[in-house]
């Protein structure tokens, strides 16, 4: 495999989700990772697992995949997120509930790139990796040199070189832009904890689906934005009775 997709927090936006498929497909990428909260938030939700299985690729469970199948926990979320979960979950058929029931929280490809939804300390604790600090957490369980993850929806590039601290990688670091994508030159001996970003909720100000290329024979990650349709996706969270801020949020990004 040279070119892998890597998608993440898809949140039941078909339309987002079809417009990064297409973009993988022209970017003639031979594999697919998932990284996790398939459903919730948005107004597709037994859809998105069923392309998400036509896919057939690796997945690993997030914190709404993993809520959805199990009502206890539901009480802990904020009242919007809730009022979503409780509809995504009478969308769902039985067969994609054991689905989600099954996901492993963590997973390994090859010898290049682990992946996980949040962080690879305490995966099922959901944990936010929101800085250095955090990411060295995950960098002490990180057996491969890259791991992959969701879960803030923004993207984001932590490094560790051999024997130094783990730090941020700043955005003017990111080397070049082509083509308006940001493109990670990888360095070797350099460890990687890279956020993918969010496919269907984007949280960094753009509302463009987020999702990246790893290239192995490049030794490249690319960040990549997608235009897609906002509105009808908008449109349809309204029409399923789900909460206004929900619909509002993916105009803005935030
Ligand atoms: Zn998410």
């Amino acid at each position: 495999m040279s070119k892998t997709a890597v998608i993440s927090d898809i949140h039941a936006n078909l339309h987002a989700l079809y417009a990064v498929m297409a973009d993988y497909q022209c970017e003639q990428c031979d594999a697919v990772v998932c990284l996790g909260d398939v459903v919730g938030y948005n107004a597709y939700p037994q859809e998105c697992v069923n392309e998400i299985r036509a896919i057939g690729c690796p997945v690993v469970k997030g914190n709404h995949d993993q809520e959805v199948v199990s009502l206890e926990n539901v009480t802990r979320m904020n009242p919007l997120a809730r009022q979503a979960m409780e509809w995504t979950r009478s969308c769902l058929d039985e067969d994609s509930i054991a689905w989600l029931r099954r996901m492993p929280l963590q997973r390994i490809a090859g010898q290049d790139f682990v992946f996980v939804h949040s962080s690879l300390e305490q995966p099922a604790q959901w944990n936010y990796v929101l800085n250095a600090n955090d990411a060295a957490g995950s960098f002490a369980r990180q057996l491969r040199p890259i791991c992959f993850c969701g879960h803030t929806h923004q993207p984001r590039v932590f490094m560790r070189r051999k024997g130094q601290a783990v730090i941020e990688v700043p955005e003017y670091w990111q080397q070049l832009v082509v083509e308006g994508q940001t493109v990670v030159q990888l360095e070797t001996d350099v460890d990687y904890l890279i956020n993918v970003g969010a496919v269907g909720q984007p949280r960094d100000g753009d509302p463009r689906a987020c999702y990246a290329i790893y290239d192995s024979a490049a030794a490249t990650v690319t960040l990549r934005r997608v235009e897609y349709d906002v509105a009808s996706a908008q449109q349809a969270v309204r029409a399923v009775g789900l909460p206004e801020y929900l619909a509002e949020r993916l105009g803005t990004g935030l």
